[in-house]
């Protein structure tokens, strides 16, 4: 799970790690009330959205005064943003962050994810904050400098120590970088966070170090018990069929092609759009409809499907471990009449009970073309949305 810049900051802030005053705004009056509440001589006005790259994009403002902080407001709410990151149709801004503007010296990266070759949280730096660190990767990877970190014994402060003397941060603010780095740590192991990007942090003209990004992202499987970052979801930043998917338990992720897939179980789903592509078609989804697919599930399934225009026709590939073929295959054709379903369907079954799953398919009376294997499935429902 993503959160907005501005949650991530309260976040670091409560654990100690440095960050810019500044206060949430969802309309021009209230980020000029924030700006007065403030009292900074400069304030930023910056655009809330899940996604970076909102600098370079216009989403980001300084304002030397009142007049101004009203001007970029009104500017940035409601504006659809189009950034690196949120792919060309953009993102409305509907929140703003009026933060304090801070005198930067020199910009850094620092950023925690979980290393998945070493199994191991790792912390990244680099002394070319600002720009985008895929670039810094690709360019001129020597610049990033890496602390892979023991879990039993955390990050230890002759780590941090030595990121902050290789990204040159200078010998006078070595150890509040320390701090930051440490407290960062922190956050990410006490929240249970997937990603900790701060780009950049800076160091300032008063010799302080701070954060001026936060990107904060949440391992899904830790939120059962992380309740308060749970209530900082906002839907209106995820794609409301994924959001539709999610209140039934259904994985669903949407992608861009027009075959509708409907699988049980991550490995088969993933199986499936492959054989797709293999004979020449798109899948428009990946779909897990998981262990237990009862008719309710298949039904709110085929109904999100369907709620993708892109979608010509629909393959379903289930295998009938637990669930047995007959209850599926009554499943689906009870779902296809509750729908009136009139696009292509391609059922493939294996597994138990397969033979009276497909009797009860042939005998439905609807459209629905059974197929032997998954490759002959694929082939049909390829050949069907022709
Ligand atoms: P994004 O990564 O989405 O472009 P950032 O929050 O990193 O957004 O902001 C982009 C740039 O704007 C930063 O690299 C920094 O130079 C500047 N900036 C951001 N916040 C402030 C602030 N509070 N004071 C001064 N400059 C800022
Ligand atoms: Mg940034």
């Amino acid at each position: 799970m993503n959160i907005h810049e501005y949650q991530g900051k309260d976040i670091l802030r409560e654990f100690g790690v440095s960050v810019p005053n500044g206060h949430v705004a969802y309309t021009v009056d209230e980020a000029v009330e924030a700006a007065e509440k403030l009292g900074s001589g400069v304030t930023v006005v910056k655009a809330q959205i899940h996604a970076g790259g909102r600098g370079k994009a216009g989403g980001v403002k300084i304002a030397k005064n009142a007049d101004e902080v009203r001007t970029y407001a009104d500017e940035i709410l409601g504006k659809t943003l189009v950034t690196h990151q949120t792919g060309p149709e953009g993102k409305e801004v509907k929140r703003l962050l009026i933060e304090e503007g801070c005198d930067i010296k020199s910009e850094y990266y620092v950023g925690l994810v979980l290393d998945r070759a070493t199994s191991r949280v790792t912390m990244m730096a680099s002394e070319e904050g600002g720009t985008e660190i895929e670039e810094v990767a690709a360019a001129t990877p020597e610049k990033i400098f890496k602390e892979v970190i023991d879990p039993v014994v955390g990050l230890t402060p002759f780590q941090a120590r030595r990121l902050a003397f290789n990204i040159n941060i200078p010998k006078e603010q070595i150890s509040k970088a320390v701090k930051f780095m440490m407290g960062l740590y922190k956050v990410f192991v006490e929240k249970d966070c997937s990603i900790a990007e701060i780009n950049p942090l800076v160091t300032t003209g008063d010799g302080d170090v701070m954060a001026l990004d936060a990107k904060l992202n949440f391992d899904d499987n830790a939120l059962y018990r992380q309740k308060d970052v749970q209530e900082l979801r906002d839907l209106d930043e995820e794609d409301p069929k994924e959001v539709e998917a999610s209140k039934y338990d259904l994985s669903y992720i949407a992608l861009d092609g027009n075959i509708g897939c409907m699988v049980n179980g991550a490995g088969l789903a993933m199986a499936t759009m492959d054989t797709i592509k293999h004979y020449g078609g798109d899948p428009a989804n990946f779909l897990d409809v998981g262990g237990g697919a009862t008719t309710e599930k298949v039904t709110e399934a085929f109904k999100i499907i369907l709620s993708d225009e892109h979608v010509k026709g629909i393959f379903v590939n289930i295998f009938g471990g637990i669930m047995k073929c007959d209850v599926i295959a009554e499943g689906v054709v009870e779902a296809t009449k509750q729908i009136g379903l009139t696009l292509p369907l391609v059922v493939r079954l294996e597994g138990t009970n397969v033979e009276q799953g497909k009797k009860i398919l042939d005998e439905s009376g609807l459209n629905i073309t059974s197929a032997d294997s998954m490759a002959d499935g694929a082939q049909k429902i390829v050949e069907l949305v022709k």
